[in-house]
């Protein structure tokens, strides 16, 4: 058993003595104005996450042996694995003249937009890289369309600062400060206030929580103690729905469906050193330095577009690792694709349901905040209400034109969300001689789908065992009277209708010209039929006390 409190975390937070004398020269650096960088509020977190440990063992920014070796093997020089380049390479002129200037030994005081000193890096060396070399490397692509390589253009200088960091002060986390809690702080809580031996790390993008990632959840916290569940906050894009609604969000789920005592929150304010597949591994890490012995992760993992291919961020980790994960310290919770079929009427995934596409309703994150953009509240089938109701409001529906118009083609929506859709006439219903093409749906389809979910998923199974009680249930009080005087009722008009046919027939005229008259063989032949429909109409249902046959009393069953 992997025993978290052993783990050696990094913490270079200055305090009492130590900070007073960090500030002090801070003030002279900043006097003398030289060797002070200024840095971004996402710089500056950074340097909080390696300060506090979350980047353990890392105790700084790269230099350039790690940073190569990085790059090529996913490790350390020293042959730790680490997936990702840690990077202190500011854009500006001016803070890339000052690196410029700094030789080994030298303190750079970090300043944030306030110009306070906020840390300082204790210089190792300056080097210059390759970007198109760090692009591929981490994210297998060059292509500037991609977020991560974008920012590798656009929001880096061409120097690299190497060195161990010292936090002076920490940045507030706003709206999140309330949740904050240091890697030293969870492995506390979790080992030594829960006495856990087992804790599953799962860390989770910018969509709104759903029941693909609860589907997780509760897989995890049937076989382990604890859950730790790390949403990132503030890389928002514009369109993303906002941090605080997430959060919220996240409570309203945890709150109203979790055994609240087995799931811990910590948020990660992240930067843009996280991309790809190499950073599920980071993840891993990351959970791993808050105390996760386990990490969950899903079919995409930090999915960039269509720049990976499904599953790679957790074939990733045997690829690059003998060891598979177990080398970082931590097991592996890999999971399948998870959706809702309204036949099984729970979600499950290929591993576990033998149903077709035309029962399944499908999670996909992106497309339930697509959904939410043209105004419908996602299917509760895949968004608890509650979340829904926190996370719609987090949403702006800009998704129409003046004319009520959906301003992008919509089809994917009803491809990564309604599948049954496309093959079926209804959930559950007939199949479609020819699947419809996802490309041309408009939003009347989305719509379509929609309102069959809303009508039709929960009667699936209810029609079922509605049929089922009718027949079984032994004690007939409770089995449905109305159906049963129903039929019996068309059962007695049946038998009206038999007798009418019977005196047509009795008084029918054998000569008489078919072409005038109906003939007495056309008129037998319907009281034959009306006399089939009867036999078929008539079985009286199980007569259940014959069921009971066992000669055994109630008392003598074990
Ligand atoms: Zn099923």
């Amino acid at each position: 058993m992997m025993s978290r409190p052993q783990l050696k975390l990094t913490n270079t937070v200055l305090e009492g003595k130590a900070r007073e004398m960090a500030l002090e020269e801070a003030a002279e650096s900043l006097a003398r104005g030289s060797n002070t960088i200024m840095i971004d509020d996402e710089a500056w977190i950074t340097v909080e996450m390696i300060a506090t440990g979350a980047l353990s063992p890392c105790t700084g920014f790269m230099n350039a042996e790690d940073y190569s070796s990085v790059l090529h093997t996913g490790r350390l020089a020293d042959g730790t694995p680490w997936p990702t380049p840690l990077s202190f390479a500011v854009a500006g002129e001016r803070n890339q003249n000052v690196l410029k200037g700094l030789k080994k030994g030298d303190v750079a005081t970090l300043i944030n937009r306030n110009k306070e000193p906020v840390a300082r890096i204790i210089t190792e060396e300056v080097f210059e890289y390759d970007r198109e070399e760090r692009a591929q490397c981490v994210f297998g692509t060059t292509d500037k369309r991609h977020p991560g390589v974008r920012s590798i253009y656009e929001r880096m200088g061409e120097r690299s600062l190497a060195g161990k960091v010292e936090l002076i002060s920490r940045p507030h986390w706003g709206a999140f400060e309330k949740y904050r809690l240091t890697p030293a702080q969870c492995i506390d809580y979790f080992y030594n206030k829960k006495g856990a031996r087992t804790v599953v790390g799962f860390i989770t993008g910018a969509n709104p929580v759903h029941r693909g990632h609860e589907h997780i959840h509760r897989t995890a916290l049937e076989n382990h103690d604890m859950l730790l569940i790390q949403p990132l906050v503030q890389l928002a894009k514009p369109e993303y729905i906002r941090s605080e609604y997430r959060i919220q969000a996240y409570e309203a789920l945890l709150n109203k469906y979790y055994q609240r005592d087995r799931v811990l929150m910590s948020p990660l304010r992240v930067t843009y050193i996280f991309a790809g597949p190499r950073e599920a591994v980071l993840h891993a890490i990351v959970a791993r330095n808050f105390g996760a012995t386990h990490f969950a992760i899903g079919r995409d993992h930090a999915g960039v577009g269509n720049y990976y291919g499904d599953y790679e961020c957790q074939t990733i980790f045997d690829r690059l690792y003998e060891g598979g994960s177990k080398e970082l310290g931590i097991e592996l919770l890999s999971f399948s694709e998870v959706f809702y079929c309204a036949r099984c009427g729970t979600t499950a995934t290929e591993n576990t349901c033998p149903h077709g596409k035309q029962y399944r309703i499908a999670i996909s994150g992106t497309a339930i905040r697509e959904l939410m953009r043209y105004g419908y509240m996602p299917p509760k089938e895949i968004v608890r209400p509650e979340v829904a109701a926190i996370a719609m409001q987090g949403i702006q529906p800009k998704g129409l034109d003046e004319n009520g118009n959906s301003i992008y083609p919509v089809g994917s929506i009803v491809k990564k969300l309604f599948p049954f859709y496309l093959v079926a006439k209804r959930l559950g219903g007939k199949l479609r001689e020819k699947p419809l093409s996802w490309e041309s749906l408009t939003l009347e389809d989305v719509e379509r789908a929609l309102m069959d979910v809303r009508e039709n998923s929960d009667r699936i199974l209810g029609d079922i065992a509605r049929e089922m009680e009718l027949v079984f249930d032994a004690r007939r009080d409770m089995a449905a009277q109305w159906i049963n005087e129903a039929s019996e009722y068309s059962r007695e008009r049946q038998l009206q209708l038999i007798k009418a046919l019977e005196e047509k027939v009795a008084s029918a005229d054998p000569n008489a010209d078919n072409r005038m008259f109906q003939s007495k063989a056309e008129a037998e032949r319907e009281l034959e039929m009306a006399k089939y429909v009867y036999e078929c109409m008539n079985s009286k249902g199980l007569d259940h006390k014959k069921m009971t046959w066992n000669p055994l009393k109630y008392s003598e069953y074990r």
